[in-house]
């Protein structure tokens, strides 16, 4: 076991990040240090950062030759979009104190892609004509509200979690169970069903657990009260591109941290830690965070192998999915001329097209089992299904508009999807015993969240995990039975 000055550890976790504490690693040995990251997104920098505050050493190994993960902004694409992350809610406290001190700016997100019509069945409807619309068979109260925020809705109106960690308690295991069944008990019609499940990001709400939505829906709720009459709804975001972030907190480790040293063995004794990579390099610790999704640690070898509900959820939870086809059109201002909003939300095979207001460019975004089923084809025909579709929903845009670029999560080998997906029940089965830690490994990463989202829930786990390593103890902050 590393042997750690605590009360010098403490003392500077207690006190923050004191980046200016963070010099550049002279005399690292390159392959040893007290603890090794295996991950190079927001969570493995997060904990790296604090762990070399609190004066441990530390090497970050990347699998991919760009670090950040699903923080990517595509600077090489027209209009550099964001393929991940770009929201920076105003409860962010530790991306926000992150962003000032590497004296990173933020601005609004304001609203990029201007107003939405709905596309169902195939026909075009204004926001405003959807309550009296033919196209609308939701029934009573529901016919009001626009389908894209129908679950939301529903959640506010009837969300039983009171505070950001109930949803862990026990007494909220009875909601554990699918969006469908929740959906139900409170009255939607099947309609109403219909168009949620359309929407989801997840693969099918009847297999999906509404227990992480009731607290996503009442962080969101927090987040809105906290955001007062705050432009954009407090919402922000990183100018020039989130990866600026990620870019700058590389930066603060330099070559502490190793790109393209995908790790694929994990051992672990009494002596310590030993890694080994694809590219053949071993490096070895006392301590090893493993800072991936779990479709891509499920793929290391580690000894002693994970047990029960551990080894369960490593292999067997659900990530979900996103892809985007990026298009651009000759047809200037056409949604002045068909009579509909710029943007769309659809119940058809592409969720949204975001028209990026004053461009030439639209944001085919498909989510769940569509982004899958997008998936199955290849970059051209996932070209042309998507400008086919927008063309029979925008007949101004025949002949005007073409595929530029895609991009799926599902396919990014090193994390393998956009987000995690709990199934009915696996929120209670999995979550006390999933990040665990686990002889010599501790865990981080946006799946294992326990108050926060995003961005945020990253910073969070990847702080958690260095926090047990400085303090040899597993932290606890919420009693999950
Ligand atoms: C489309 C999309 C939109 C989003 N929008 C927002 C938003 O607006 N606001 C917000 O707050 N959040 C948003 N998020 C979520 C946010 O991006 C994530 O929560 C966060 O970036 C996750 O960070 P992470 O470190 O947990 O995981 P990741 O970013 O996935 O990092 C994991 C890293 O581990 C590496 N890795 C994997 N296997 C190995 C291996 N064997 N060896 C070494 N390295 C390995 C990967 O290459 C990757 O770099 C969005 C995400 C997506 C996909």
């Amino acid at each position: 076991m590393a042997t750690v000055n605590r009360r010098r550890v403490l003392s500077g976790v207690a006190g923050g990040l004191g980046l200016a504490l963070v010099a550049p690693s002279r005399g690292l040995d390159r392959t040893r240090a007290d603890v090794i990251v295996a991950g190079g997104g927001l969570a493995g920098l997060t904990a790296a950062l604090n762990l070399l505050d609190a004066g441990l050493s530390v090497i970050v190994l990347e699998a991919s030759a760009r670090p950040g993960g699903r923080i990517h902004t595509a600077y090489q694409l027209p209009g550099q979009p964001e393929l991940g992350a770009v929201e920076v809610g105003p409860l962010y406290a530790r991306v926000r104190d992150m962003a000032r001190r590497l004296d990173l700016p933020l601005e609004p997100r304001g609203n990029p892609v201007g107003a939405f019509s709905l596309g169902i069945g195939g026909q075009l409807v204004n926001m405003e004509d959807w309550p009296e619309s033919p196209l609308n068979q939701t029934v009573g109260d529901e016919r009001v509200v626009p389908p894209p925020a129908l679950l939301q809705t529903v959640i506010t109106q009837h969300n039983p979690l009171l505070r950001a960690d109930d949803w862990l308690r026990p007494e909220a295991r009875p909601l554990d169970i699918s969006v469908h069944d929740w959906l139900v008990a409170q009255g939607l019609s099947d309609e109403g069903l219909r168009l949620v499940n359309e929407g989801l990001i997840t693969a099918d709400f009847n297999d999906t657990s509404i227990l992480p939505s009731l607290q996503d829906g009442l962080r969101m709720g927090l987040a809105r009260t906290a955001a007062g009459s705050r432009p954009s709804g407090g919402v922000d975001k990183f100018t020039g591109g989130t990866s600026r972030l990620t870019t700058a907190m590389v930066e603060m480790l330099g070559d502490r941290l190793r790109v393209d040293q995908r790790v694929r063995a994990i051992a672990m004794n009494e002596a310590g830690v030993e890694i080994t990579c694809e590219s053949g390099a071993v490096f070895r610790s006392d301590f090893v965070i493993a800072a991936m999704p779990f479709p891509a640690l499920r793929r290391i070898a580690v000894t002693p192998a994970l047990t029960g509900i551990q080894a369960d959820a490593v292999a067997n939870m659900r990530w979900a999915n996103t892809s985007q086809v990026f298009l651009r059109h000759r047809a200037g201002d056409y949604w002045e001329r068909d009579g509909f909003a710029p943007s769309l939300w659809t119940d058809g095979p592409v969720n949204l097209y975001r028209q990026q207001v004053d461009s030439d460019r639209i944001v085919a975004v498909l989510v769940g089992r569509k982004a899958d089923a997008l998936d199955q084809l290849s970059p051209a025909e996932q070209g042309a299904f998507v400008v086919n579709d927008l063309v029979a929903l925008r007949p101004e845009l025949r002949g005007k508009v073409d595929a530029v670029a895609t991009h799926s999560w599902r396919e990014e080998v090193n994390i393998g999807g956009c987000r995690h997906d709990f199934r009915p029940g696996t929120v209670t089965r999995f979550v006390p015993a999933m990040f665990a830690p686990h002889a010599r490994m501790h865990f981080a990463g946006e799946h294992t969240r326990l108050l926060e989202i995003g961005m945020e829930s990253a910073m969070e786990s990847g702080e958690r995990a260095a926090l047990e390593i400085v303090s040899g103890q597993p932290q606890e902050p919420i009693r999950t039975s």
